[in-house]
C-alpha cells in the first residue's frame, strides 16, 4: 500500500490550489493574444492582465502601474538590488554603499556580495542576535553618507524570525530628510504574504518582492513593486513592457494563475486567522520537541517575532543528509534550509550567522507547515524524530 505523505516544506513551495489550475486553464482556452498586440486578440488578453494587476494592487494597497511582473522572487531582488545601484552610479558616479543582513535569502545576499566583488558597491551584512532577531536601530546605526540601499527580508525563509519593516520605514523618513542620497528601501515579502499586513503605504517601503508558488500559485511568477517615482535601471533591454522596467512578453497565464492565488489569501483578518490556526500546530510541534536533549531551536520562539508556519531546528550528532533521507523514506517531506542550497551539507550563511554552530555534527531540519496541515501530520513527524 502506497504511504500518504506528509508535506511540511510549504516554504519550499506549495502545490497548485484547483481554483488557480482552473483560472488558468480557462484563461488559455480563451485568450492567446500577446497582451502587447493592439488587435482584439492582444487587447482581449491585455485587459485580464490589467485586471489581475488590479487586483494585486489592490493587495498591496498601491496603483496598479507600481506593479512590476517578473519570473520571480530571484528575479524581483535582483532587480530591486541591482537596479537601484545602477540607477545611482549612473546617475552620481559614486560608489554606492549597500545595507542587508546575514539573514537573507540567496537571491539578495549574493547579489550584494557579487556587486561588492566586483568593487561597484560597499556593503554592510548585519548580524542577527543568536535567536535570529535584528533590530531596526542596528540598520540606522549603519548608515553612511553614500548609503543609497536597504534590503531586508520580511521573514526568513529559513528560521522564520520576522524583522521590523514597518518601525524601520518609519524611521527612515527622518533619516531621509536629512541623508545625502535618498535611502531606498527594500524588503522582500515572499514568505510574509500569507499572514502579514502588507499594506507598502503602512510600511514605508519603496520596493517589495513577492512570489506566486508559496501560496498556492504557479512557479516561475513573481513581481516588484516600485513605488512611483521610485528610480530604477532594467536588468535586460528589449521592448516597453512593463512599464520599460522589465522587457519581454509577459508570462501572462503565470500572471492570472497569481492573481488568483492572492486573490485566495483573502482579508488581512483571513490570513491573520490562517495564521493563528497554523501557528497552533507550530506550537504543538515545539512542545514536542521540547522532549529530546539533543534538539536545538534555531531562531526566536517569541510570537510578535517569528512567523506562524516556519520552524528550523538542529538535531546534534547527527548526519543532515541522513535526516531528511530517513524522514523522507517514512514519508515525510522536510527540508535542511533554503530549497536553493539543498544538495549542499554545509550550513548555510543564515544558520552561520546565529554563531551557534559547535565542531558537534548537527543536522538542520526546517519544517514549514500550511492550512492544509492536521496536528495529526505533527504528531507524526515527532514519532519519526524519535527513529532517527
Ligand atoms: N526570497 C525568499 C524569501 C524565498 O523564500 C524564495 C524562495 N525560496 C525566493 C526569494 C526565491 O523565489 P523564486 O523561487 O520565486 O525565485
Amino acid at each position: 500500500m502506497k504511504t500518504k505523505r506528509i508535506y511540511l516544506d510549504n516554504a519550499a513551495t506549495t502545490p497548485i490550489d484547483k481554483t488557480v489550475s482552473k483560472a488558468i486553464t480557462e484563461f488559455e482556452a480563451h485568450y492567446f493574444g500577446n497582451p502587447n498586440s493592439i488587435h482584439r486578440e492582444g487587447q482581449e488578453a491585455r485587459a485580464q492582465i490589467d485586471f489581475a494587476r488590479q487586483n494585486l494592487a489592490a493587495f498591496f494597497s498601491c496603483k496598479p502601474q507600481e506593479i512590476i511582473f517578473t519570473s520571480g522572487a530571484t528575479e524581483s531582488n535582483n532587480l530591486a538590488i541591482q537596479g537601484v545601484v545602477s540607477e545611482y552610479v549612473s546617475a552620481y558616479n559614486m560608489k554606492p554603499h549597500v545595507i542587508t543582513t546575514m539573514l537573507e535569502h540567496q537571491s539578495v545576499y549574493n547579489t550584494v556580495k557579487e556587486l561588492e566583488k566586483k568593487g561597484i558597491i560597499e556593503a554592510s551584512y548585519i548580524k542577527p542576535t543568536k535567536d535570529g532577531l535584528i533590530t531596526a536601530d542596528q540598520i540606522i546605526r549603519e548608515i553612511k553618507d553614500n548609503t543609497v540601499l536597504i534590503s531586508l527580508i520580511f521573514v526568513s525563509n529559513e528560521i522564520g524570525t520576522v524583522l521590523p519593516i514597518r518601525e524601520l520605514g518609519k524611521q527612515l523618513v527622518d533619516v531621509n530628510k536629512s541623508s545625502h542620497y535618498k535611502i531606498i528601501f527594500h524588503t522582500d515579502a515572499v514568505q510574509a504574504v500569507k499572514h502579514y499586513n502588507l499594506n507598502v503605504q503602512k510600511l514605508g517601503i519603496d520596493l517589495l518582492t513577492f512570489s506566486a508558488h508559496k501560496i498556492n500559485g504557479p512557479k516561475g511568477i513573481g513581481g516588484l513593486y516600485v513605488k512611483s517615482g521610485t528610480k530604477l535601471a532594467n536588468l535586460v533591454f528589449g521592448g516597453s513592457q512593463e512599464y520599460g522596467l522589465r522587457p519581454g512578453t509577459q508570462n501572462s497565464t503565470g500572471i492570472i494563475g497569481m492573481a488568483k492565488a492572492y486573490e485566495n489569501l483573502g482579508s488581512l483578518e483571513d490570513r491573520q486567522a490562517s495564521g493563528n490556526a497554523i501557528r497552533k500546530m507550530k506550537s504543538q510541534l515545539l512542545e514536542g520537541l521540547k522532549q529530546f536533549n539533543l534538539i536545538d531551536i534555531n531562531g526566536s520562539t517569541d510570537l510578535e517575532q517569528s512567523c506562524p508556519d516556519i520552524l528550523n531546528f538542529s538535531i546534534l550528532n547527527k548526519d543532515q543528509e541522513m535526516v531528511i533521507a530517513k524522514l523522507d523514506l517514512a514519508g515525510i517531506a522536510v527540508s535542511t534550509g533554503s530549497a536553493c542550497v539543498s544538495g549542499s551539507t554545509k550550513p548555510s550563511h543564515v544558520i552561520n550567522a546565529l554563531g551557534k554552530i559547535t565542531d558537534r555534527e548537527a543536522a538542520t531540519v526546517r519544517v514549514s507547515i500550511a492550512k492544509s496541515n492536521s496536528a495529526k501530520d505533527l504528531d507524526q513527524l515527532i514519532e519519526a524524530i524519535k527513529t532517527l
